[in-house]
């Protein structure tokens, strides 16, 4: 049985406002693509569509492409491969790029905290879409112009695509992200303040390290400079470091320092047995014998047990929903 962790968990920074993601609407399983099917994918809509109000989005289909359409393509041109439909030769880039521009501008204003795109399309594909060049087999190097102009312009808004989803450790990595963003904007909502910064920070400790301690470090000398430059620059420069931050893979490494970091506050309360059974888990861990849930389930327990009020306040020990299980395989 899991142990009940004291407020506050994740659940104690959010609010009534859902967490909203941008997603290929074929994901989610509407009959959009250029062959009248979808391609829906049952982790995103009936797991994720648990935790998230999704914003589906279909670049084709909103530039006036019907359903069925002819295939379209990428095609090597500068300073970006153009869009292209093979069988007639027409050229859609300027028509995709001016509505992609408008679109995403738009998908700002939703309150976004992720998105989620299509592999391999030459709208909606984030990386190693097909590239046609004037012979030969295509390059694997194209970005979709819809992904392409989304990441411009939103460049800490985490995105992923549905098959790197599959890898638990960028599922993790990047549902993490989602939360920690959407913590950051009900912060931003609520009224962010020097001090509620400070708090939002505190809370963040031990997770940041875990994904990059000279990230951790600058964001540290960041906020301790809080009053000596102006609100807004400190709050623009903090958002900035925190998405870098995150952006960094939390490895098997840190994620045992951190542990060890936080078993340290349990000193006085543990006695030689549990210290020592912490202790093996956290180098089990490490050697990839168990996963990450392990060793942080017996720390949620002791916490609960004792109390301890630094490590009840971080966001570490439950920075998703349980349920999710995302640290069951990393
Ligand atoms: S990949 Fe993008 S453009 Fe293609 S059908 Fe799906 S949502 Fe529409």
């Amino acid at each position: 049985m899991s142990t009940p962790l004291p407020e506050p968990s994740w659940r104690a920074w959010h609010d009534e406002e859902p967490i909203r993601l941008g997603i290929s609407s074929c994901l989610l399983g509407a009959k959009v693509r250029f062959d009248g099917g979808h391609k829906q994918d049952r982790y995103l809509s009936d797991v994720l569509g648990e935790w998230f109000r999704w914003v589906p989005v279909c670049p084709e289909l909103e530039i006036g492409l019907g359903v069925p359409r002819p295939s379209i393509h990428l095609v090597q041109g500068e300073p970006h491969p153009r869009l292209v439909e093979p069988r007639s030769g027409e050229d859609l880039t300027e028509r995709m790029e001016s509505y992609s521009r408008a679109r995403v501008e738009e998908l700002g204003d939703r309150d976004l905290d992720g998105y989620i795109l299509k592999r391999a399309s030459p709208s909606c594909g984030m990386e190693r879409v097909k590239v046609f060049g004037a012979g030969g087999m295509p390059a694997k190097d194209g970005v979709g112009v819809f992904a392409r102009i989304l990441m411009a312009r939103w460049p800490l808004l985490p995105v992923e695509e549905e098959g790197r989803l599959n890898d638990p450790q960028l599922r993790e990595r990047f549902i993490e992200h989602v939360f920690c963003r959407h913590r950051w904007r009900t912060l931003v909502r609520r009224g962010l303040t020097r001090r509620s910064l400070i708090a939002f920070h505190t809370a963040h400790k031990l997770l940041l390290r875990a994904h990059n301690e000279t990230g951790y470090a600058r964001l540290g000398r960041l906020v301790a400079a809080a009053g000596r430059v102006p609100d807004a620059e400190l709050f623009r420069s903090y958002e900035e470091e925190f998405n870098r931050v995150l952006q960094s893979r939390a490895t098997r490494k840190r994620h045992a320092n951190v542990l060890y970091h936080a078993l340290g506050y349990l000193r006085e309360a543990l006695d030689p047995f549990e210290k020592q059974e912490a202790i093996a888990l956290i180098e089990d861990y490490r050697n990839e014998l168990l996963p990450l849930v392990v060793p942080i389930t017996l720390l949620r327990h002791h916490v609960a047990k004792h109390g301890v009020p630094y490590l009840q306040g971080q966001l570490y020990l439950e920075p998703h929903p349980r349920e999710l299980m995302l640290r069951n395989r990393v």
